[in-house]
């Protein structure tokens, strides 16, 4: 899934989100895809977590491109 997000829990700590870009998630089989589309969408290389990292409250972790569950998050960090 995608969403827009000011920040996000990863290893319970809040990271502060470039609010432009989106959070997305993606599977193992769908990460190649999705990081070629997230370059592709934004002109950008996102940062990537690993989903398990991010806190699920209010949190889609589903794949982007399957809908099962997401294994890796890609975003984009304030400040980096
Ligand atoms: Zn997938």
């Amino acid at each position: 899934m995608e969403q827009m997000m000011k920040s996000i829990y990863i290893e319970g700590k809040e990271v502060e989100l470039q609010e432009e870009f989106p959070v997305r998630f993606a599977c193992m089989e769908h990460f190649d895809q999705e990081l070629d589309e997230y370059v592709n969408d934004y002109e950008v290389a996102p940062d990537t977590y690993a989903a398990q990292a991010v806190e699920a409250e209010a949190v889609n972790k589903r794949c982007r491109a399957c809908g099962e569950p997401g294994k890796i998050v890609l975003l984009r960090e304030k400040g980096l």
